[in-house]
């Protein structure tokens, strides 16, 4: 047997977080909202075993879904009504329900339109479902903000060209370079008149701000747990209104041409099931504090715009995308820091290093230029103590502040 040795497997014990919440201002925007719950945490390790959700799994319906100890589909049920849809499943990841929307909606070669700024897991999802992909553009530097009335315009081109709609179309409801959010109730207008289902990717926003899949004009609605939900990855949210649940979430029809074995209980597209364990239950353990959460939205976002507010003040810095912010996902454009790099032994990193030694991380190592941050889910205190960094920070390298 090949061995490996002791002092290499010893390496994997006692492996430790470095940017553990308590001990540092995370602002790594793809983080911020999906810290844990104390709840979540303690759900985590009771459910880490395996397939720990399985122990009252039913013989009759052997699905996630129906499995009542834990109340895992009464939880389905809940997370569908709280985002205003009919049906929900929890799937591995966003990425993993744009693929099986894409998957079933669509036959290879057919297109799904999606907006510029969608995220790169839409176009693989796209390619992994043989789709091709039409792209709807934004306006460029320094708003980035879609022309959402285009989607029409696009569904048409592709009517044109295949003589067919296309299989779906997607929109990215707030999207990660810029953190804008869009008003998704117009693509869902324009999709409900062509009668093509409207996909809306709530990846940054389901979990943290309040949405109703109803009144967008959503058919599908996506989300990420570890992103937005407070759960562990990995999590995705899957929901659909009843329209579509035959198509999506068809039950198995294959038949073994020797054994006759059928499994017509499962839901293809699923796999059968997708998250039995810990993950599952951490999303579960967070809900009460999510359904509460979005209703906080607002003073978010407040600090968002307060931390813009002084980062700006630092010259040659602004905001980039659409102001002012409807979301705490921040892009920021800063020739000062950037001329500042240019000067510094350290260059690039130097922004790193001094915001680390503040016990602030989450920006990217090296970017001075163009970084993003989001402030989601921190107290206004250390809000405050990031902004008094920053203006620190671009004092100290002789920058003129405001
Ligand atoms: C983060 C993100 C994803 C990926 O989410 P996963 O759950 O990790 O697959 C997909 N789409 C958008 C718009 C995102 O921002």
């Amino acid at each position: 047997m090949p061995e490996i040795p002791k002092e290499r497997l010893e390496k994997y014990l006692n492996l430790q977080r470095e940017f553990k919440e308590e001990r540092y201002i995370n602002l790594n925007p793809i983080q911020r909202g999906g810290v844990l719950t104390d709840a979540a945490r303690e759900a985590l390790l009771e459910f880490g075993d395996g397939y720990s959700t399985c122990d009252w799994c039913p013989p009759k319906t052997p699905r996630l879904d129906a499995i009542k100890r834990p109340p895992i589909g009464q939880f389905m049920q809940d997370l569908a009504e709280f985002l205003g849809m009919d049906v929900a499943r929890v799937v591995t990841r966003c990425r993993e329900a744009q693929f099986i929307a894409f998957a079933t909606l669509g036959e290879p070669g057919d297109y799904v339109v999606v907006d510029g700024l969608a995220h790169y897991s839409a176009y693989v999802a796209a390619e992994l479902a043989r789709l091709k992909v039409k792209e709807v553009p934004h306006s460029g530097h320094p708003e980035f903000k879609l022309d959402l009335d285009a989607y029409a315009e696009k569904i048409e081109e592709v009517k044109r060209e295949t003589g067919k709609l296309p299989a779906a179309v997607l929109l990215t409801h707030v999207d990660y370079h810029y953190g804008n959010l869009n008003d998704a109730a117009v693509v869902g207008k324009i999709c409900k008149k062509y009668g093509v289902p409207f996909l809306l990717n709530s990846a940054y926003t389901a979990g943290v701000m309040p949405i109703d899949g109803k009144k967008l004009g959503a058919d599908i609605l996506v989300s990420s747990g570890h992103k937005s939900w407070a759960a562990s990855a990995p999590t995705g949210i899957l929901a659909l209104k009843e329209e579509l649940i035959d198509r999506v979430l068809a039950r198995s029809k294959i038949v073994g041409d020797w054994s006759k074995h059928e499994v017509g209980v499962k839901e293809y597209a699923l796999l059968g099931c997708t998250v039995m364990g810990g993950p599952l239950i951490s999303l579960m353990a967070s809900f009460p504090h999510v359904v509460d959460r979005v209703e906080h939205w607002g003073e978010e976002v407040e600090k968002a715009r307060y931390l813009i507010e002084q980062l700006e003040r630092i010259e040659g810095t602004r905001q980039l995308g659409i102001k002012p912010k409807q979301h705490t996902l921040t892009h920021v454009e800063s020739e000062g820091l950037y001329k500042a790099s240019q000067a510094h032994k350290r260059r690039g990193f130097f922004l790193y290093d001094e915001l680390k030694r503040r016990g602030i991380v989450g920006i990217q190592a090296g970017l001075t230029k163009h970084f993003k941050l989001n402030t989601y889910g921190l107290t206004k205190a250390k809000v405050e103590q990031v902004a008094k960094a920053f203006l620190e920070i671009a004092k100290d390298q002789g920058l003129t502040i405001k």
